[in-house]
Order: C-alpha cells, then structure tokens, then sequence
C-alpha cells in the first residue's frame, strides 16, 4: 500500500546493485488516470518533481535519481494515462486494423513496449521497475498483469520484490497475517515472489521470517527485514546487513563488478555530524506555525538538498515550517528571531503571499542568510521593489493588476494562458556574472538547472531595481534566472529550482552556500 516507502525500498536495492557496479536505472508506475503529476496538489501527493526534459513527475523519481545518481526523463514515470492515450490515439489511427482493442492484450502490451523501451535504450544493465498502489486495487490490475507477462517472456531475468507490512501488536509480537493475505492475493494473480521486503518498526524476529518464509513459498534468506530508519539513506546499509545483496545477485546470477564504499562514507559523514543551525522555511502547505513534522513531502527535494549540503558542511540544518498566511498576521521579528536562515520556497497563487514577503523584508533588512527559489526569488523582486524602489504596491500579475507588474507573464507566453501549457518545464542554461556570488558558489559561468513555472521578471523593471542595489546576476537572455544583494552575508533567489540536481555526495552550490552562511550566522551569535 502507498506510504509504505516502496520507493524508498526499490531505490536502496538500486544502490545496493550500483554499489556491486552495475548500471541502474527506474521506472515508477503510477497506476492513476493522470497523464503526469502537473496538475496535482502537493498537499495530497507531496511535491511535483521537474525532470531535465521538463517531466512533471511523482516524487518517487526524485528519490531514484538522488540514490542512482541518475537523470532519469519523463518515460521513466508511467501512468494510467499516458498507456490509455497512447492506445486510444493508435485505434483512432486505426492501427488496430478493426480488432476490439482491450485491456489485454492491448493496455498490457503498451505498458510492456514502454518498460522495455526505457529499460533498453536508457543504457542501464538492471532496471527497477516499481508498480505502485495496492495488491487488489482495480487500477492496477494491469500493471501487474503486465508484470506477470514480462516475467514469462523475458524468463530469468525479472525478479520480482514484493513490499509488505508487519504490524506490531502493543505487546511487540510482528504479525504475519497481512503479509501472508497479500502474498495470497498475488498469487491469484499469477504473480509469485521472489523476495518478501517487510516493513516493521523493528527488525524482523527470527521466528516472524520463517513464518513468512513458510506461508509464503520463498527461502528464509528471501525474507528481509525492512524496520525503520533514522534516516533513509540508512536503508541501503540495513538492507545489505540483511542479506539482500547477496541473494538477489546469486538469484539473478550476477556477480560483483566493484565494491563501492561511496554510500557507506555519506552515511558515516552524516552520523559524525555535531553541530547544528536552525532555519524557518515560509511556506503555505505547513499546517500550523511552527510544526516541525509538517507536510514534508511537499518540499521533500528541499529538505533533501539541505541535507546533502549539511552533511558536506558537517552541520545539520533543523527546519521550522512556518506557514506564511500565520505570519500575514503575526510579528516577523519574534516569529523569525531565532533562526540562522530563512528560506522561501516555491509556490503558486496569492494565499500567503504577503506572510512570505514579509519573511524576506525581515531577512533582508536583518542582514539573515537567504534562499528564495522560484517563487521566493519573484517574491524577494516584489518586496525589493516596494520597499527599496518605492514602487508602491508593486506585485506579480499572478495574483491580478497591479500598478507595478515587476514581475509578470512575458509577451510571448500571454494568450497561452490556460493550466498546464504555459509553464517553462525544465532544463534551461543561464550565464553568471563574471565576479558575482552566483559565479564564485558555482565557480562556472554557464550553468543549467530545472524550471517549473510560469511567471519571469518583468525586464521593464530591471534598471530601476539594479540602480537600488539588487543584481541579477544570472540571466538567460531576457530571463533573470538569479539575483543577490552584494553587501548582505548571504541574499539569493534562483528562478529555477537547485534542489532537484541535488544528490547524496554532490550537494547543489546554492543549497551548499547557503548552509555555510548560516554556519557562519550561527559562529558569530555564539
Ligand atoms: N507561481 C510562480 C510562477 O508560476 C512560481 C512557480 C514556482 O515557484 N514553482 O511563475
């Protein structure tokens, strides 16, 4: 079932086998009607993830490409949707010359012509293929047809995992039965396990694995113990410790080709962390003011690239969600106080705007270590433009008419309005400034990061706001792709988003930067 960390468990396997020297890749079905997650609410689905191709993917793509250290493209995510569109547009085609098109074979051959597709161009020699949703649920009753097919016609080399949960009872006894209902109804299916992955709280108790391994039909090695981590990128190492690698290699006959210590070393370095900064992301999906477990998956890359960035540092940044439409209301100056950095993320629509700008007014003018991405960055143009250009009321057309669009839809995008098809997705260089900030944290001149959204910095504006003082100082053409306050310890706003080529190990320069500087805030108040 979802939530269960699927993705997290597919994406460790991946590591374990890349640890071994192999090429991994991944594809996540999601088995909704949606073509892709563009349109969905981060609130209910966690963040929107923005492949290099401008995919608009389910977060779980983001989880394989930092633990695969891979940049995957938009058909690595197959949906419900893209099979029965490409289906239905080849009837109307008519290049199912009069046949009834059906579920089987039709849908099940798309969904396979599209794995084998990815797994055999992407220049991979394993590739994980995670089908999500729950063992019975109508949607995904092809998929897992689809899968029974593949294991048939491609014999021997599909493995299949299944993920279950124990529960524990209040006396600490790890119960089977679900784990033995599920497997069953995959059996209905025609689909038989290779290796039972169970999620527990603890790890699992001798007797529970020769239970399962028992009512199940696998070795007892094929049993593994999936207990809760502290952290995830701790999954990889438990799951090597319980004998995962070993058995799915001789199972799939595959023998180490290196031994990579890359991961074990990330972990290491994580766990030696001692010193920490404390941060106030302003952002509108947090339910409370000040929740420390909020809706994390919806900044899930953000909280990702801060961590690669901490473990780097040696420091570990502790987050304070803040949500904005409180802080509409409240006083910056007590609610922000006590933070070393303050960080406004992406976002859409008017609801808290005002909290937020009031968040980078306070971090500006306080002289606090700042990083404004996408919308932060618009909305740090917006606050600088009212309060230090005197251009009153100044706004972005997003949220409606303004007396000063400073920031706005650029001509060629305004009658392309409707949802979805205006948006800059993706990849996209920008020129640094020879001498800026940007130009020394990425020590490069060009660069190429990943954008999702629509609205630019209105160019008319540029010269009033750079005469005060503020500069871009990344730029792609007429795009303004970054801006920084020389002078100010740490000011930063990117148009695109840093946190999706973050990785473990290779933590992005912005995120990096802005680690340090609140490092540095911290040493001298201490
Ligand atoms: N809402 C803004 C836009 O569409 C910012 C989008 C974002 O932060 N991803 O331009």
């Amino acid at each position: 079932m979802s939530g269960l960390g699927k993705g997290i468990t597919a994406a460790s396997i991946g590591r374990l086998l890349m640890n071994k020297g192999y090429r991994v890749t991944a594809i996540k079905i999601d088995p909704y009607i949606n073509i892709d997650a563009g349109l969905m609410s981060p609130f209910q689905h966690g963040e929107v993830y923005v492949l290099k191709d401008g995919g608009e993917v389910d977060l779980d793509l983001g989880n394989y490409e930092r633990f695969l250290d891979v940049e995957l493209t938009r058909d690595h995510n197959i949906t419900t949707g893209k099979v029965y569109s490409t289906v239905i547009d080849k009837e109307r085609k008519g290049e199912y010359l009069g046949k009834t098109v059906q579920i089987i074979p039709h849908i099940t051959d798309e969904i396979k012509r599209r794995i084998r597709q990815v797994s055999r161009t992407g220049g991979c020699e394993i590739c994980l293929i995670e089908v999500g949703g729950t063992v019975g649920d109508i949607e995904s009753m092809p998929f897992l047809e689809a899968m029974r097919q593949l294991k048939y016609e491609e014999s021997g080399n599909i493995f299949f995992v299944h993920v279950t949960l124990a529960p524990s009872t209040m006396d600490g006894e790890q119960k089977t039965k679900p784990t033995q209902h599920s497997v069953k109804e995959m059996r209905g299916l025609g689909l038989q396990p290779d290796m039972i992955a169970v999620r527990c709280q603890k790890p699992l108790l001798p007797e529970t694995k020769h239970k399962i391994a028992h009512f199940c039909d696998v070795p007892v090695e094929a049993v593994i113990s999936c207990h809760d981590a502290k952290d995830i990128y701790r999954v990889p190492l438990q799951l090597e410790e319980g004998g995962l690698t070993d058995y799915l290699m001789k199972a799939m006959r595959l023998f180490p080709l290196e031994e990579r210590r890359d991961w074990d070393l990330l972990v290491e370095k994580m766990d030696a962390i001692k010193e920490r900064v404390s941060m106030a992301i302003v952002g509108k999906y947090t339910a409370g003011s000040q929740c420390t477990d909020p809706m994390e998956d919806a900044y899930l890359s953000i909280r990702e690239a801060l961590k690669h960035a901490g473990i780097e540092v040696g420091v570990w940044p502790d987050i304070t969600w803040i949500d904005s439409e409180e802080l509409e209301a409240g006083a910056p100056e007590i609610m922000l106080r006590e933070f070393d950095g303050i960080l406004v993320p992406g976002g859409f629509g008017a609801r808290g705007t005002e909290g937020k700008i009031k968040a980078i007014q306070y971090a500006r003018e306080r002289k606090v270590p700042y990083l404004g991405i996408c919308f932060g960055m618009q909305l740090a143009v917006v606050e600088f433009a009212r309060n230090v250009c005197d251009l009153e009321d100044a706004n972005s057309t997003e949220f409606g008419e303004t007396p000063h669009p400073v920031i706005a839809l650029l001509p060629e995008q305004e009658g392309l309005r409707e949802m979805g098809a205006t948006m800059r997705l993706g990849n996209y260089p920008a020129h640094l400034e020879e001498g800026s900030l940007a130009h020394r944290i990425y020590r490069a001149t060009n660069i190429v990061e990943r954008h999702r959204h629509r609205y630019e910095v209105n160019p008319a504006y540029i010269g009033v706001i750079e005469e005060k003082g503020m500069r871009f100082s990344g730029t792609n053409g007429d795009l303004m792709e970054i801006l920084e306050i020389p002078g100010h310890p740490f000011y930063f706003g990117s148009q695109f988003h840093p946190e999706m080529k973050s990785r473990p190990g290779r933590p992005s320069p912005p995120f990096l930067a802005f680690v340090r500087a609140m490092q540095e805030k911290r040493a001298r108040r201490s």
